[in-house]
């Protein structure tokens, strides 16, 4: 008897400081090309980065207000419960506490992060607990460093069925667009007094305290 297939579900984290077009987009589209349910799951404090400016609390009513009217996309507010460094393996291991064993995680990592893979607490561990996706955009194409190559060479992908086929493990490229927009550039625009209108969803403008942490933030450039 063949056991059922079970839906994969993937995991987009982030700081979402503020959730941005640029976001949804690829989750939207990672969604479509693996036929998952994508979570979003903003880090509390990641380990990898400057602090966010908005307060968790914040971050997590913009995400909720960005995903409403929808079914596809998730929140995943996990990592806001924990205290401390948002740690991914931490992170999948609770989920597979939750889920069990078996059913088909995909980790999505962009490609920036991708590249600093190495650097990640217990990496080599990730495969053991989720596929990765790596989100691909024309013009961002992921350096592979030596460690990492030599780690996926025999994981890599290019059909979905193999992610099926297994609870973790792979990798697959997955192309998305390129919409030239980060959080950065939304908090610059406010900080200057400006509406960042089409770079986030139009609910995030519709209701003037969610964007208000940012009227002051100082202007940085990536
Ligand atoms: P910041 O400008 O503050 O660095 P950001 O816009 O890059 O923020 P993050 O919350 O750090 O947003 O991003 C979470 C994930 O989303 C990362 O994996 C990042 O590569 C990806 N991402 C960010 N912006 C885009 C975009 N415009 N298109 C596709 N992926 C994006």
């Amino acid at each position: 008897m063949h056991a059922e297939v079970q839906r994969p579900l993937a995991l987009f984290g982030g700081t979402f400081d503020p959730v941005h077009l640029g976001h949804l987009r690829v989750a939207w589209e990672a969604a479509e090309f693996l036929d998952a349910e994508v979570r979003l799951m903003p880090a509390n404090v990641p380990p990898h980065r400057p602090q966010p400016v908005a307060s968790a609390a914040q971050r997590l009513a913009m995400l909720r207000a960005a995903l409403r009217g929808q079914g596809r996309l998730l929140l995943d507010d996990r990592e806001l419960h924990r205290k401390g460094p948002s740690y991914t393996v931490d992170t999948l291991v609770g989920l597979r506490e939750e889920i069990g064993a078996t059913r088909p995680v995909v980790l999505l990592v962009g490609a920036d992060a991708w590249s600093g893979l190495p650097g990640w607490h217990r990496w080599q561990e990730l495969f053991g607990l989720a596929h990765i996706g790596v989100l691909t955009r024309a013009g961002h194409e992921a350096r592979e460093p030596d460690e990492l190559q030599q780690q996926v060479a025999t994981r890599r992908t290019s059909s979905t069925a193999d992610l099926l086929a297994a609870p973790a493990g792979r990798v697959i490229d997955i192309c998305v667009s390129a919409l030239e927009i980060s959080a950065t550039e939304v908090r610059n625009e406010l900080a200057a007094g400006r509406q960042p209108r089409y770079l986030v969803p139009d609910a995030l403008l519709a209701d003037p305290l969610l964007l208000s942490a940012y009227a002051a933030a100082p202007v940085q450039c990536d």
